[in-house]
Order: structure tokens, then C-alpha cells, then sequence
């Protein structure tokens, strides 16, 4: 870890992060620790009448005040963020006009700033006469002697463990009196934060064989046959094993029990070791190893230019576009190997690991070892492991979502982006309000790392960039279906011929696929047809076929829950969340209405609140309701559902997707968690419900979004040999998205979209920063609103920014949250970030700057 030269170190520069106040303040190092403090440390200091954590940012020469106190204690020798990570904290910082101090304690895990304990062990010299086989003290007292014989059994020890060994044993008085005999050490460190660290229990065999066999001896003269039967059998095993065996693997192999052991413990055979386990999420994944494949030619094309960044320490970041199934994934792993080949680290960022199983597998089987897998479904514990194996160099690579970019990685060479235009990158519900994408760029620049970026559907703003060369541009076209063996192997399987057009040879051995093209039903000539069923003729037709060939389906929806807006087809009243004002969705298991922004939740009525019409049962279209209208269509269909309801339970993602690969069902149901990495090939047919639904949402990237999520879902149809059908239903044919989706032509999308951007002044030609403040009361935010806009159009005015724009104030269009009202200023412009960094506004303001969701 780099530090400054230890001789001049007098003062400390330390982000403190104290409730309210989140500030950089200079203390100075105490003189007989000098030499124990590094950048990057987290460390306790005095503030006010309190102590507080921060970090040491910084080793000024002169401290900004002329008194200064001194700093506590540090809490950690190895520092807990990296200087790369420190300068990046800095950058984000600034970009994003958050408190610098908030942005380091985004970059440690949960919990581990507020969690600190004392570690105990011997001391050098102590080591040293119990080599030499002296005592340590002449006359110890019984609790000295409990204590030193732990140290000496088990080495370092933290507090916490310590008191799990001494119950009840007042051990710290006894420490505090060996510490200053210089018997014993101590000094802080971090322990897990809110979990206790996981130990396994396991039988140590302590003597020697032949003692083994009489002791056995005379074991065998009392006690029933059955008992010592285990007893042997457990004494056997341990004798046979070189290393102590866990004690749930005697219990299953010997069927020997506590009793039985306490036996051997007594006759002084064996002994109980506790040893500290990391915990690992991975086990119990079935991961077979696998070779990596001679890259395709379009494929080495991508790569040889990425290699010359891997040489030349480009700084410039790699666009990958490439459509989904067009070898990206191999791309990233190659990369990955050339990293750890460097000797150098890899973080890999995803948009979440449960909907992308099959990328991380891929990665998992190809590099089993020393892989970390952070994901959503970890305890705080399992974080804390990752995070501490990283920050020691023992992982090469780490695998998550957007909070991986705070791997506190040594020696950085490689960051992935998969699937770069997603939202999920991006901090939106609290601050520091980063975006992973923009982080990942900065991060790269700082750390001299190759980044990758990689997408199906990049974002108008990441693909400008590479059109105007700030960043490189790298395309696969191409979708590679697999080898030619293999798809006769699946073609077998699935017991029907290919529709052998769609191939081409790409060289002997491999075969690329077209994209099936997508059908548009008009859905209003469905209507005039007498058709009010949410299928059309066609989608109905092509299920029931799909169906007959024991092939497999996907129906796409566009949302979530069960139906979204409720409302009475008499009066047209809608029911919406009295906190939120938001529609209120229904969910039927539960025969109830929630608030999928709040919470709240109330049954479904039965009549209209307002008319009293009966009719107010008459729902939209969500995923339950869309199974049910199919199940009546085709009573035979097995279905699944995949949604954010059907997916709360731990595990749900996996478990769904097994099952639907494993063809245990016909078709899945589900929302823009199908999208998603899936490959499966048994998919000949998806259906888009209702295309356009999302269209019509008051944000600059709407448009942007749909035509990504209608991209991303056609792409699951054909991935095999059997081809594929995609059939999107709209009520707005004629719309450039739903054109451009059904053709999968990103470039007339993003060309169109460009325009239209330039046209209205959003990203990438404006940058916008968007200003929210909240209150119970709406009058008071439309107040703040009004009080702040009309400064910054004054400030607008007299400081000369003459292409800068206000939108609003206005209710924001999730108008209500948590029973507090929302009103937003947007500011457009080529620099509106110095306006609101000289003009900060209060505290209670929220600050994002150019958000990917402005809702
Ligand atoms: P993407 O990440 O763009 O979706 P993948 O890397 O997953 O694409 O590749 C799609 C499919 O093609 C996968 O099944 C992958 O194993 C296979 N594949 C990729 N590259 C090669 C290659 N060079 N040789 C053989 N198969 C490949
Ligand atoms: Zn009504
Ligand atoms: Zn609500």
C-alpha cells in the first residue's frame, strides 16, 4: 500500500462521518505511533465531545488550523481503501456534489466503520521463551494461566472470540495487566461487522497409533457394542485423516455423536479445534470446468485491439457492441485471463447476479479459484468476506453489482461493464448518487486498467462517445449459434430438422445465426376485429403450435404485479395510493392493491368507490392475469411466472430458471427481469405484450429504454437451431421504437434518438442536473421549489450562462413518496454543474447530477 515517506509525517488530512456533518478535517499523528499510519486508514478521532471514525485522506504538510488535535487510535492497520480509491472518491466527489466523506463510506462494507475490536497475542518476546520451552511468568494467577494457554493454543485472538472462550471471566483486566509486561500485544482491528465470524468445529487425533489401539482395548471392556462401534469408527477416521475432520463429517460417517467423542476427549485421543471458516455463497454450485474456445474471427478482430490496449495502458475505454449471444461474454473472460496472467486484478460488473446466473457460471468454470461473487442474496457477513479476501490481493477477480466498482482491489488491471446501459448502474435512491458506468471510466483512467463496456443496446450518450473517438468502438455483428456437433446433438433432442437458411458457415466448425425479425400486430385491428382478448390471432396461433412441437415460449410484459392501473370501465376512476398518488396494483393471491412505491396496501373492492359500478374488476394486464387469459386459451400449458413478487424469496431466481430450462414448463410470464442474460435454448417464440407500454413516460430516456428491453427480450427467441419467433403487440405501430425494435436496427434507433435529443437539448449534447425537494406538506415543497428556482434563474442571468435552461419547478411524476410530496427543477445545459456547485442549495435538497431516470 503506497504511503508517503514515513519521516515526514506529522498530520493527518481524515474524511469524518459523523450525521449532519461530512467534512475533512486536520489532526495531528500521536509520536509514538507515527510510524503505524498509511493512507487510507480508518482511524477514530476526538470531535467535539465524541469520538468518530473517518478515513485518512491525506498527509498535509502544514494542518489548514493552527490547533489540532491528535488522532485516537487507528482502527486497522491495513487501510481500508486504496489511493486509487481515494482519488477516485475525490473525482466523485466533485462530479457528483456529494460530501467526500459519504463517498469513502459507500466504498467500505455495511457496518464496518461503526465495528472495531481489540486483537490479543503473544508478544514477540513471549514467542520466543515458549520456543526456548521457559515460562512466562514465575507465578501466574489461574485466569493469567487461561488466558495465555488460549493464546498459545489458538495464536491471535479478537476480543469478541476471547469472550466466547471466557465466559464469564472478567479476561480484559488480566490482558490490560500482560499488555503492560509486554507478555502480550494488542491493537485495533476491524472484526465482522454485524455477523459473528463462522467457525467450524472439528476432532484433532493427539496421539499416536499404538496408544490409539490399546486405549481402544480397554474401551472395549465396558460400555454397549453399538456405542463403541461408533466410537472405533470415529477414531478410525480421524486416525486415517492427516488433517482434523469437522465434526458434522463424523457425525455422518462414523454416525458417532457429541457423547461419543466426549469419550475419546476424555481418554485423551482426540481433541475439539474451533477454526475460523470464510464463508463462502459459492458452495453447492455445480461449476464444471471449462476450456476456452478459439476465439471466431470477428471475435479476434475485438480482442487484438483490446490486447493493444492491455500493451499500451490505453486509457480510453472499449465500447463492445455486440448483439446478445455474439461472443461478448468470451471477450470479457479472455480479457480476464490476459489480467491475471499480468499478475494484475478484475473486477466484473453485471446488473444483477441472480438474473445473469449464466454469466457468472461462465465465469466461475473458467476461473474456479479465486473468483468473489457479490450478489444481492448475501449476508453482511458473506460481503465482509469478500471484501476483506479482496482488499488482502487473495481473489483475482470480483464479480457483482454496481458496488463492485468499490473493490478495494491492490493492483487493478481490468474493469467490465456487461450490459453498460442499464439503470441498475446507477445509485439512485440514496447519495453519494454515482453512476458505475462513469465511476468505472474514472476508475480506469486512475488505476491504468483496460475497461470494457459491453452492450447489446448501448446508450445513445456511450455510443456518441465512441462515435466522436473519446472512446473505442468495437462491434460484433455476428451471433454465434454454437458448433456444428452440437447443434446436431440439440436438433436431436428437440427431434426436428433446422431451418437451414437462417445459417451461415462462419468457418468449418462454427455456424452464425440471422436475428429472427420481428412480426407487429396492430392491436386496434384486433379490436375492430372483434379480438378483446390480450392475445392476438396470431400470438395465439403461433403458442398453440409452439406448444404442439414441445417447444417453449416467453410472454413479455412491460411491468409488474398483476395489473397496473385499476380503474372502473364506467366512470373511468382510477385507484391510487393515498400517499403517493401513484396507481395502486393489484395483486389477486393476495387479494389485495399495493403501493409498489411505498408499500401501502388495501383490498380490492368491489365496486367502484365513485359510481358504484361493479365493473371496476375489469384490470389491465399483468403477468397474473396474463397466465390466467393463457391457461383458459390452452388448458394443457404448464407456466411459470417471473417477476419481482414471484422472486422475493431467497434462491427464487435460480429456482425459476432451472425449472424452465429444465422444460418442467411451456412458458414463462414475466417482466424486465426476462430480458436479462438468459439462454435457452428450447425459446422458439416470444411475445411482446404490449410493446409500447412504457413509451409514453415523462423522461427524456424513455423511448431509449423501451427499445433496449424490446431488443433484449426479442433476442431470447432463436437462440438454437430450432429458430425463433418474435411477435410484438402494439397499440402504436408506426413508432420509430417499435420499427427499429422489430428490426433490430440499433442504428436507425440510435440515429433517430440522437436527433431528437439534439432537437430538445438532452444528453449528450446538454447535461442536466435535476434538484428535488420533498415535504409532507405539498404547499412547502411547491414553496422551496419555487424560492430556489427563482435564484438560479437569477444567478443564470447575472453570472452569463446563456445556454442554460430551468424545467420546472414541477411535481416530480412519482408526484408522492412515503407520504411526502415531490417537486423537481431540472437544469439543461452545457455546464450546470459550476452553477450549482457555487449556488449549492440546503441539505434537504436532493442533488443528481445528470441522472439516467429523471421520474
Ligand atoms: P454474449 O456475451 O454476446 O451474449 P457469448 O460470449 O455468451 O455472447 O457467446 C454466445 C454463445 O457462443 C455462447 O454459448 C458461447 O459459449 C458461444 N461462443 C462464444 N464465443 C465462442 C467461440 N469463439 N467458439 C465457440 N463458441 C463460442
Ligand atoms: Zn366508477
Ligand atoms: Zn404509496
Amino acid at each position: 500500500m503506497p504511503s508517503k515517506t514515513q519521516t515526514t509525517l506529522n498530520y493527518a488530512r481524515i474524511a469524518v462521518n459523523v450525521p449532519h456533518v461530512q467534512g475533512i478535517f486536520d489532526y495531528h499523528l500521536p509520536e509514538t505511533t507515527k510510524d503505524d499510519f498509511r493512507l487510507g486508514q480508518l482511524v477514530e478521532v476526538p470531535f467535539g465531545r465524541q469520538s468518530v471514525q473517518g478515513v485518512i485522506v491525506d498527509f498535509p504538510e502544514k494542518p489548514e488550523v493552527t490547533q489540532t488535535k491528535a488522532i485516537q487510535k487507528i482502527l486497522d492497520l491495513t487501510p481500508v481503501v486504496t489511493s486509487n480509491q481515494i482519488e477516485l472518491a475525490h473525482h466523485i466527489s466533485r462530479e457528483t456534489l456529494s460530501p467526500l466523506g459519504l463517498t469513502l463510506l459507500a466504498m467500505v462494507p455495511a457496518g464496518l466503520s461503526v465495528q472495531a475490536d481489540t486483537q490479543y497475542c503473544l508478544s514477540p518476546t513471549s514467542e520466543g521463551l515458549i520456543k526456548e520451552g521457559q515460562a512466562l511468568l514465575s507465578e501466574p494467577t489461574p485466569s493469567q494461566t487461561r488466558l495465555l494457554d488460549l493464546l498459545i493454543k489458538r495464536g491471535s485472538l479478537r476480543g469478541r472470540q476471547i469472550d466466547r472462550a471466557l465466559p464469564h471471566k472478567n479476561w480484559r483486566r488480566t490482558a490490560g495487566g500482560l499488555t503492560r509486561r509486554g507478555i502480550i500485544k494488542s491493537h485495533s482491528t476491524l472484526a465482522d461487522p454485524s455477523v459473528r465470524p463462522k467457525y467450524e468445529r472439528q476432532l484433532e487425533f493427539i496421539t499416536d497409533q499404538e496408544s490409539a489401539r490399546e486405549q481402544m482395548d480397554t474401551l472395549a471392556k465396558k460400555g454397549y457394542p453399538e456405542a463403541l462401534a461408533r466410537r472405533q469408527a470415529a477414531l478410525e477416521l480421524i486416525m486415517k485423516e492427516p488433517d482434523p475432520v469437522p465434526l458434522s463429517v463424523i457425525y455422518e460417517q462414523a454416525g458417532a455423536n457429541l457423547n461419543d467423542l466426549k469419550v475419546l476427549i476424555k481418554k485423551e485421543l482426540a481433541k475439539i479445534i474451533e477454526v475460523p471458516v470464510l464463508r463462502d455463497p459459492l458452495s453447492g454450485l455445480d461449476i464444471t470446468p471449462q476450456e476456452a474456445p478459439d476465439l471466431t474471427p470477428a471475435q479476434q478482430g475485438v480482442w487484438d485491439s483490446i490486447l493493444e490496449g492491455f500493451q499500451n495502458g490505453s486509457a480510453k475505454p472499449f465500447l463492445l457492441h455486440g448483439v446478445t449471444g455474439s461472443g461478448k461474454t468470451e471477450i470479457y473472460l479472455r480479457a480476464v485471463e490476459e489480467t491475471i496472467a499480468a499478475g494484475k486484478k478484475a473486477i466484473v460488473m453485471v446488473p444483477e447476479i441472480a438474473l445473469t446466473p449464466q454469466t457468472v457460471t461462465r465465469f466461475m468454470s473458467r476461473f474456479p479459484d479465486r473468483i468473489g461473487v457479490l450478489h444481492s442474496e448475501l449476508s453482511p457477513g458473506e460481503r465482509y468476506d469478500t471484501w476483506r479476501l479482496a482488499r488482502h490481493g487473495a481473489l483475482d477477480i470480483v464479480i457483482g453489482p454496481r458496488s463492485a466498482i468499490f473493490t478495494p482491489f491492490p493492483d487493478l488491471g481490468l474493469i467490465v461493464v456487461d450490459e453498460c446501459h442499464d439503470d441498475s448502474y446507477y445509485q439512485g435512491d440514496m447519495s453519494p448518487h454515482y453512476h458505475a458506468l462513469r465511476t468505472a471510466i474514472t476508475l480506469s483512467a486512475i488505476s491504468g486498467s483496460v475497461c470494457i463496456l459491453g452492450s447489446a443496446t448501448p446508450d445513445v450518450t456511450s455510443r456518441y462517445q465512441a462515435e466522436r473517438g473519446k472512446w473505442n468502438y468495437l462491434a460484433l455483428p455476428e451471433r454465434i449459434l454454437a458448433h456444428r456437433e452440437s447443434i446436431q446433438v440439440q436438433l436431436n433432442q428437440a427431434g426436428s430438422g433446422p431451418s437451414s437458411s437462417r445459417y451461415q458457415d462462419l468457418d468449418d466448425n462454427l455456424l452464425v445465426a440471422d436475428l429472427p425479425s420481428a412480426n407487429i400486430i396492430d392491436m386496434r385491428t384486433e379490436l375492430k376485429a372483434g379480438n378483446r382478448s390480450i392475445f392476438s390471432r396470431e400470438l395465439q396461433e403461433k403458442l398453440a403450435s409452439t406448444l404442439d412441437k414441445k417447444q417453449q415460449a416467453i410472454l413479455f410484459l412491460n411491468r409488474r404485479g398483476s395489473s397496473t392501473y385499476i380503474f372502473c370501465r364506467d366512470c373511468g376512476y382510477a385507484l391510487r395510493c393515498p400517499r403517493c398518488e401513484t396507481s395502486l396494483t393489484a395483486h389477486f393471491a393476495e387479494k389485495e392493491l399495493r403501493c409498489h412505491l411505498c408499500g401501502y396496501r388495501r383490498n380490492i373492492p368491489h365496486t367502484c368507490p365513485k359510481c358504484g359500478s361493479q365493473r371496476i374488476r375489469h384490470l389491465g394486464t399483468g403477468t397474473q392475469q396474463v397466465e390466467s387469459a393463457l391457461k383458459e386459451l390452452l388448458p394443457n400449458v404448464r407456466t411459470l411466472r417471473w417477476d419481482r413478487d414471484t422472486t422475493r424469496k431467497k434462491g427464487a431466481h435460480w429456482e425459476i430458471m432451472e425449472k424452465f430450462s429444465s422444460h418442467q414448463a411451456d412458458v414463462i410470464i414475466g417482466t424486465q427481469m426476462l430480458a436479462k442474460g438468459l439462454d435457452l435454448p428450447l425459446v422458439t417464440l416470444v411475445g411482446v405484450v404490449l410493446a409500447d407500454s412504457g413509451l409514453n413516460l415523462p423522461d427524456f430516456r424513455a423511448a431509449e429504454r423501451t427499445f433496449q428491453v424490446l431488443t433484449q427480450v426479442a433476442g431470447r427467441a432463436g437462440r438454437s437451431p430450432l429458430g425463433g419467433e418474435v411477435i410484438l403487440q402494439t397499440f402504436d405501430p408506426e413508432h420509430y421504437i417499435i420499427q427499429a425494435a422489430s428490426g433490430h436496427d440499433y442504428e436507425d434507433f440510435y440515429r433517430q434518438e440522437l436527433e431528437n435529443r439534439r432537437e430538445l437539448g438532452y444528453p449528450p449534447f446538454l447535461k442536466i442536473i435535476r434538484l428535488e425537494i420533498r415535504d409532507r406538506n405539498p404547499k412547502t415543497a411547491e414553496k422551496k421549489a419555487s424560492v430556489y428556482a427563482a435564484s438560479l434563474k437569477g444567478w443564470i442571468e447575472q453570472e452569463g450562462y446563456r445556454s442554460t435552461r430551468l424545467v420546472g419547478p414541477t411535481p416530480a411524476y412519482f408526484s408522492k413518496i412515503r407520504g411526502e410530496w415531490r417537486w423537481q427543477i431540472l437544469i439543461k445545459g452545457p455546464n450546470p454543474l459550476k452553477l450549482v456547485r457555487d449556488h449549492l442549495p440546503s441539505p434537504e435538497w436532493i442533488v443528481e447530477v445528470d441522472p439516467p431516470v429523471i421520474l
